[in-house]
């Protein structure tokens, strides 16, 4: 414990991302703390051990070359040969066959061993008054770490302790780690870094976590067992709370629990407006195992399945046939409830080890989404198979992410195309009518919504990604998060150009990014026209009552006068005065 224990209240401020109050002990992860765990893997695991170890090398091999010959052109090969002492620590000999003796010996991990004999090494150079050595020491603690990180990489690395289940903290958590998170065992998280629309914050939402971000160092202010509350709501991390916080929490909490009961209640009510607009609200989901979330919240469908998570844990890419039981799993659970299943949005904060995608200096700009399916036809089309079988068990729709413009939607859709005569010719059955999609989340497919209207049955806005790249602002980076303005005037006018362009081609369009579940944002979007909202499953109750409460000409009326507006402030302004004046208590 920390000195904390002194028992004395102390708050830190970060951003709430996912809402919920958590009280308990604090279980503290810091990576560069750790050393990897010793598993015995018995003598029947050595030689599992050994190519471990063997792949692992090879991985750190190219990618040290990569960023030799990366550094070597864009700032010259003085700078790179830093890399070429590198190399030669993952091809010592000498180092290298010390560890393999070692797994044969002792039976151990590879990563454990690699990790205690490269650090041996690395302290006995450290300690010889030498500059050369003591460099030379350096580049050997540096290449472990990256060995280290590749062989565990494919695993859990962050696995709660045993016992009662805890508030994590930590300096940063990925979307892979949080898909792994049981709320049994963590029952809410804060960490230093962080952002609202991160995949681990819309990862935290759905699986009812409560979460703070962007604590700064709340890692370094707090220790093992530490005693907190975390406030999902406000975007507070409380450490010791006294007495009178707790009791001012628990009526706060009673408060919550009488909203969250009424809302409830609307699940067989319908979406729609005061004056009768329906307005479909559908869910966003991550697993499978969302379904059934997605029927208690009273949603109409998915108007998201966001696949990737299906690939980030695994060693290697799901099977067609696997692929195929998670869509089918969701389609018969929702039947006759539409699904709107995303194809791999892989990249950006999104990374699969098991692709050993190369390093991008740019990953949100780079090859990612649709782009690497296009290429890689072969998980493309396992994707595309897999959909398509699926589709007979419900009522399914599929939709393709980042597209830039109408170029990728007809090399989606003629792979779609080879992909139905496949299984035509095989004699499996599809749905041949299944309905295809578009994400409009890319300033330029905004601007050309009409062209790419013209070739899909519905627009689906990633208002996410829209605003990260009409606004340069990257949606993870806290540090300009005050940039990332969901109510600028240039995401308003991209909202209502696409759902104009949609409209013109008679098909309709929805909102799926986050911003589809913000309250105070809901007279906008339907003022804007949008004809579709989907959220996280926890959000679709306060929607629908939000929906319910409002006139579409007060919502258009909204609208326009928005567009007169040249601040994000002001419109957030006119947007929250018309939602508190029609349902305070969600706000
Ligand atoms: C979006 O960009 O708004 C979106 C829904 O996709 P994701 O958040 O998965 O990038
Ligand atoms: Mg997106």
């Amino acid at each position: 414990m920390s000195d904390s224990s002194a028992s004395v209240e102390r708050r830190f401020q970060g951003v709430p991302v996912s809402p919920g109050i958590a009280r308990g002990e604090v279980w503290l992860h810091r990576p560069d703390d750790e050393t990897p765990p010793r598993v015995d893997v018995g003598a029947e695991g050595v030689e599992a051990e050994v190519c471990r170890l063997e792949a692992a090398l090879l991985q750190t091999r190219h990618q040290i070359q990569e960023l030799h010959h990366h550094i070597a052109h864009s700032i010259g090969s003085e700078d790179a040969s830093v890399f070429d002492a590198h190399l030669l620590v993952v091809e010592d000999r000498m180092l290298i066959d010390e560890v393999l003796r070692t797994i044969r010996k002792e039976h151990l991990n590879a990563e454990s061993v690699f990790a205690s004999v490269a650090g041996r090494y690395a302290k006995t150079l450290g300690e010889i008054d030498d500059p050369y050595l003591r460099e030379r020491a350096a580049d050997i603690q540096d290449v472990c770490r990256r060995v280290v990180r590749n062989l565990m990489g494919r695993q859990t690395r962050l696995s709660p302790p045993a016992g009662a289940a805890r508030v994590l903290v930590a300096h940063n958590i990925s979307p892979s780690e949080t898909a792994q998170f049981l709320p049994s065992s963590v029952l809410g998280f804060a960490t230093d870094q962080g952002s609202k629309t991160s995949h681990t914050a819309i990862m935290a939402r759905s699986l009812n976590i409560p979460a703070v971000v962007a604590l700064q160092d709340i890692s370094q202010q707090v220790e093992h067992g530490d005693s907190v509350l975390l406030d999902g709501y406000r975007g507070w991390v409380i450490l010791n709370p006294s007495a009178q916080t707790l009791a001012e929490y628990g009526d706060f909490e009673r408060l919550k629990g009488k909203v969250e009961q009424e809302l409830v209640g609307l699940r067989e009510t319908e979406c729609k407006t005061a004056d009768g607009r329906h307005v479909v609200l559908s869910a966003n989901i991550e697993m499978p195992r969302d379904a059934a979330l997605v029927l208690r919240s009273g949603a109409e469908g998915v108007g998201l399945f966001r696949t990737e998570f299906l690939y980030l844990n695994g060693e290697r890419l799901p099977t067609e046939e696997e692929q195929y039981e998670a869509y089918r799993s969701v389609l018969e659970e929702l039947r006759p409830a539409p699904v709107i299943i995303r194809t791999l949005d892989l990249g950006g904060d999104k990374i699969m080890s098991a692709l050993n995608l190369p390093e991008e200096l740019n990953p949100f700009l780079g090859w990612r989404a649709i782009r690497f399916c296009l290429e890689r036809a072969d998980v493309f089309k396992t994707q595309l198979r897999a959909i398509l079988r699926a589709s007979t068990h419900g009522k399914a729709r599929m939709m393709y992410p980042m597209i830039s413009g109408v170029g990728e939607v007809r090399r989606a859709k003629a792979v779609l195309s080879e992909c139905q005569a496949e299984l035509r010719a095989e004699g499996l059955a599809f749905d041949e009518k299944m309905e295809v999609g578009a994400m409009i989340e890319i300033p330029s497919a905004a601007i050309c919504a009409d062209l790419i209207a013209r070739e899909v049955d519905f627009l689906s806005i990633g208002t996410n990604d829209l605003i990260q790249y009409t606004i340069a602002v990257d949606r993870l980076n806290e540090r300009i998060a005050y940039l990332y303005e969901p109510t600028h005037p240039a995401i308003l006018r991209l909202i209502r150009m696409v759902a104009e362009a949609g409209h013109a081609a008679g098909i309709w369009v929805g909102v799926c990014g986050e911003m589809a579940g913000e309250v105070a944002l809901t007279p906008l979007l339907l003022g804007l026209g949008v004809d579709e909202l989907s959220t996280g499953t926890a959000l679709v109750p306060r929607v629908k009552r939000a929906v319910q409460s409002l006139q579409s000409k007060e919502c258009r009326a909204l609208a326009a006068a928005v567009a007169e507006m040249d601040s994000a402030e002001q419109i957030l302004a006119a947007c929250e005065t018309l939602a508190r004046s029609k349902y305070p208590d969600l706000l």
